[in-house]
């Protein structure tokens, strides 16, 4: 089956809240016939925009192939949220590469958060963005624990955006009865997910990129000149850059054995109203410390986007809105009958650490996916360190593919059901609260 295809209409934004506010744009026109290029970026998201845009900055010739829309995928649909640090806790990252090489990756994560607002405002992008990312507590130990951690990030590496919320002060900005209290990072902050995304289309495609939608690659020759070859016509280019993430499929199978789509899933209620101050009280966006993370804000419009639940094959359910209103119940019950507007799925690549893999499958074709459901900022990210790594300058892009990848167990054809065991236990411990 091709992921694709599997939940979406071809080169149809699924029907999200997202989409009804998307700024309009003209489709760019599918590749039809042969073409060369510096640069072939493979996928539209974040990752293959921020990489076309960066490159034709610096003058490369850059040709973007993209199955369906620009942002059609993950990008055009996830939570918002551009979170600091990397996807990984620090704490465990400094146990798995050791100081210098965390510190390096902490300053990196740095750089996202700060790449993502100086594109928004370099471009003139207009996509809602706003400070603010608070973490909120199951419990009184996850409490403590987040509180170590703000203590850690201080302590370790000066970073002084983060206030930490005892249950009192969680419960003025998040008046669930869930939640024992938290942490609100206001270094990172939330957007409109899709209308960044085209915000980065328009300025890649202003800085010369070519962009073809609607446009499958189905094949990808290595050689000294690479030949991408798509339903109607290919490209031959000098270097080739991957940023298909989720929805990769088959199409390099040593990424593939090294990050898992997994489906996750958002709902938008009805406006509150006056309701609102029941769910938050502030414009900020908040995750809590659930292993199947809940995350939701406050839509422009009065709604709260409500993240949660997750599924492991390639369907989504069919009843994504009940899917939702589950998690959605158990953090407010009062919106247990709320009219939910709208209710959609995306596909994420994860990896087993948690860390974006970024790599060379060949000596001009590189990659970056597997963001673990951190990727508006890292992917960002990603795509400009492979523009420079192309140019030569490589430090960044080495530093983020030296963190060891470990290829999930059953490699590209069993990880699938592996994982759902591995996560169907880890769903049961929150469940169960352990
Ligand atoms: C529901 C959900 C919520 C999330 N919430 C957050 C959040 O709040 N904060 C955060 O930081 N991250 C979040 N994420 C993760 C984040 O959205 C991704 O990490 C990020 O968008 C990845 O960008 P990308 O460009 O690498 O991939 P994508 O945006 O998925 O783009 C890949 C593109 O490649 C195209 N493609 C694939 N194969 C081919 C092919 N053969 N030929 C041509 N094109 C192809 C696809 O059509 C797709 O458009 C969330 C993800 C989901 C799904």
């Amino acid at each position: 089956m091709n992921l694709l295809y599997s939940n979406d209409r071809k080169a149809e934004y699924p029907p999200s809240w997202y989409a009804a506010t998307a700024h309009p744009m003209d489709r760019f026109p599918a590749l039809e016939g042969d073409t060369s290029a510096d640069v072939c970026v493979v996928g539209g998201g974040y990752t293959g925009l921020s990489a076309a845009l960066h490159l034709t900055e610096a003058g490369l010739r850059v040709v973007v192939l993209e199955a369906h829309r620009v942002g059609f995928g993950a990008s055009g649909r996830n939570g918002g949220q551009l979170g600091s640090a990397q996807r990984m806790a620090q704490e465990d990252l400094e146990r798995l590469v050791g100081d210098a090489d965390a510190a390096k990756l902490w300053d990196l994560a740095e750089d996202a958060k700060d790449l993502v607002k100086s594109l928004i405002s370099e471009h003139q992008i207009d996509c809602d963005l706003k400070p603010g990312v608070a973490e909120m507590a199951l419990s009184d130990s996850d409490r403590d624990e987040l509180h170590e951690h703000a203590a850690h990030l201080s302590g370790k590496y000066g970073y002084d955006q983060i206030k930490v919320l005892d249950a009192e002060a969680g419960h003025a900005l998040c008046p669930s009865p869930t939640y024992k209290g938290g942490l609100l990072d206001m270094g990172a902050g939330h957007l409109h997910p899709l209308n960044y995304a085209l915000g980065l289309a328009t300025a890649a495609a202003k800085s010369g990129a070519r962009i073809h939608e609607s446009t499958e690659v189905l094949n990808i020759k290595q050689g000294p000149h690479v030949c991408v070859q798509t339903v109607q016509g290919q490209v031959t280019a000098d270097h080739v850059i991957l940023a298909c993430n989720g929805y990769l499929g088959d199409l390099n199978r040593q990424v593939a054995s090294r990050v898992m789509p997994i489906n996750n899933f958002i709902a938008a209620t009805e406006p509150l109203g006056a309701d609102t101050a029941r769910v938050l009280t502030q414009d900020v966006a908040i995750a809590d410390t659930k292993f199947v993370v809940n995350y939701f804000r406050l839509s422009a419009d009065g709604r709260l986007l409500f993240g949660g639940g997750e599924s492991y094959g390639y369907q989504f359910p069919s009843d994504i809105a009940g899917t939702v209103r589950k998690p959605m119940a158990q953090i407010f019950p009062h919106l247990q009958d709320v009219k939910i507007d709208y209710a959609w799925g995306g596909t994420l690549g994860i990896t087993m650490r948690r860390m974006p893999y970024l790599t060379r499958v060949a000596p001009n074709i590189l990659s970056a996916s597997g963001y673990s459901g951190h990727g508006v900022g890292t992917a960002t990210h990603a795509g400009q360190l492979m523009a420079l790594a192309i140019q030569g300058q490589a430090e960044g892009f080495d530093t983020m593919s030296r963190v060891p990848a470990l290829p999930f167990p059953g490699g590209s054809a069993l990880r699938s059901p592996l994982l759902v065991l591995a996560m169907t236990w880890y769903a049961l411990r929150d469940r169960l609260g352990i």
